[in-house]
């Protein structure tokens, strides 16, 4: 028989790094695999093609069952300040099968969500459950569509076995693709390793893999810490942009690529409300909307904290380097912050009062429960339902302002709009409609409403026939609440 090609091209990096770092293990076995999803665009994407491979053949391959030839599963050790509270973690349910190129020379970690346990899956069971595996999965393709660097979802299959959660679920696996999962709590992990060499491994192996070229400067250590605030900056503007409350924000959970990671307890926030959390664990609002610049700060001092042995053999001189670059972020963030807002309004150039005239709206989107992304779509014509909300005399003087604003220096409506439409979008997995999808798939087995949901969500920013529905909030919605026990 001739053998299907896939096109799978291993070249394992990771698993050559001191064994303290990582444990080579393969997936546990499960029981009946069963192909739930399959994310076909990202497989061409990434140069792979299985459209010669059957359902059956697919949910033994990423069940971890049958291992494509080349791949080297390893579970990796971090460790991570949960809730502000160090821990030792490490994969436990995760396994990277392997490093996928593509033709590009791009590199892929090819991850399992849910395969068993591992030296590092303390008293849990190593496994996952359908609803939250394919949550990540709508969630994390919804933020690619949106523009927002993230690990993105190959494939979910059941297991065929049983989880047990609050309630017995069904067990899945989801496949991950990412850059890497260099974690802000692997260098933690590095730092305090019995093995003294892992910080300056582990450093050498980030820096060829992500940002070789700062391999030659003259202070490598520095300039990591530099690229990697400017990378989570950017990344925590994006999340601001469209609402998306992450929800766990620990440093286990911050890529040193920038990508979002761990889809556990995170939300699109509908009304407006900086204070927004859903995770049922985070009592105190250290992971709320308003609060998540400042915890990636928070978090990037732990970042520097364990950079400061390569920034300076004298600990004060890497101190008050280290420190250089952290005291910076207030003024960075706040700058792209605003050039962020200012897209999402269209106000070209600069005018004095643009941000009265932003905070402005958002103290009325606070103040009267608007939603956050329809606002945004009531200022593009682009809101398809009948809201009393904008008809309230506050707004409509917001709106005059901001209508006379815009046309300053010769400008336009129509070039404000062509800003506007690029970085607000019209659709966000919202929470009552990611919710009924994820029922349907587990209680009744019915995949159609993902898979309406997940195609919806592949052009956010286009109108599309049925944006009425996707706009439509439900008034019920207070306590919204998200689990971490997935
Ligand atoms: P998370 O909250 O998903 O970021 O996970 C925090 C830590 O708990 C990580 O080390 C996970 O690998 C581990 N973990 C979460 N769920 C499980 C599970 N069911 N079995 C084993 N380890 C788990
Ligand atoms: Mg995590």
């Amino acid at each position: 028989m001739l053998k299907k090609k896939i096109g799978w091209k291993f070249d394992n990096t990771y698993s050559n790094l001191t064994k303290s770092m990582l444990s080579k293990l393969n997936p546990t076995p499960v029981k009946t695999p069963e192909l739930v999803l399959f994310n076909h665009s990202l497989s061409k994407k990434i140069d792979l093609d299985f459209s010669q491979i059957d359902n059956k053949e697919l949910a033994l391959i990423f069940s971890g069952n049958k291992l494509p030839e080349g791949s080297e599963s390893i579970a990796q050790a971090y460790a991570g300040h949960q809730f502000g509270h160090f821990t030792i973690l490490g994969d436990g349910r995760a396994l990277t099968i392997g490093e996928h190129l593509d033709k590009n020379k791009n590199r892929y970690d090819i991850q399992f969500k849910g395969s068993g346990i591992t030296p590092y899956s303390r008293n849990a069971d190593g496994r996952a459950a359908l609803g939250p595996m394919l949550r990540e999965y709508i969630i994390s393709e919804a933020m690619h569509n949106l523009g927002v660097p993230t690990t993105r979802s190959l494939a979910v299959i059941k297991t065929g076995e049983e989880v047990v959660r609050e309630s017995i679920l069904k067990g899945a696996i989801l496949t991950r693709v990412a850059s890497s999962h260099i974690r802000v709590g692997t260098f933690q992990y590095a730092l305090i390793s019995k093995d003294k060499n892992d910080l300056k491994t582990l450093f050498d192996y980030t820096l060829k893999r992500h940002y070789p070229n700062i391999i030659k400067s003259k202070s490598p250590a520095a300039d990591l810490l530099k690229i990697v605030l400017e990378k989570q900056i950017d990344l925590i503007c994006n999340w601001m942009r469209i609402g998306f409350i992450h929800g766990v924000m620990n440093t286990d959970n911050m890529t040193i690529s920038g990508e979002t990671i761990d889809y556990g307890p995170c939300a699109f926030m509908d009304r407006y409300d900086p204070e927004t959390v859903f995770s049922s664990i985070d009592h105190k609002g250290r992971y709320a909307y308003y609060n998540q610049p400042r915890i990636a700060k928070w978090n990037l001092e732990r970042f520097a904290e364990s950079l400061l042995p390569l920034i300076d053999n004298d600990s004060k001189v890497a101190i008050e380097i280290a420190e250089g670059v952290l005291k910076e972020f207030p003024e960075k963030y706040k700058k792209k912050w605003l050039k962020m807002m200012k897209k999402k309004l269209g106000l070209i150039d600069n005018n004095l009062k643009d941000e009265q005239l932003i905070s402005e709206l958002l103290s009325w989107m606070h103040q009267n429960k608007a939603d956050f992304t329809n606002t945004f779509c009531y200022l593009m014509n682009e809101y398809n339902l009948n809201d009393k909300i904008y008809n309230e005399k506050n707004f409509i003087l917001w709106k005059k302002k901001w209508g006379d604003r815009i046309k300053l220096n010769n400008n336009s409506l129509e070039k404000s709009l062509k800003i506007m439409r690029k970085v607000n979008p019209l659709v966000i997995p919202r929470n009552h409609l990611v919710e009924e999808a994820l029922s349907y798939a587990t209680k009744m087995n019915d995949l159609n409403k993902v898979i309406e949901l997940l195609k919806v969500l592949e052009n956010p920013y286009s109108n599309i026939s049925a944006t009425s529905f996707y706009q439509s909030t439900p008034t019920l919605e207070e306590n919204y609440v998200t689990y971490c026990g997935t």
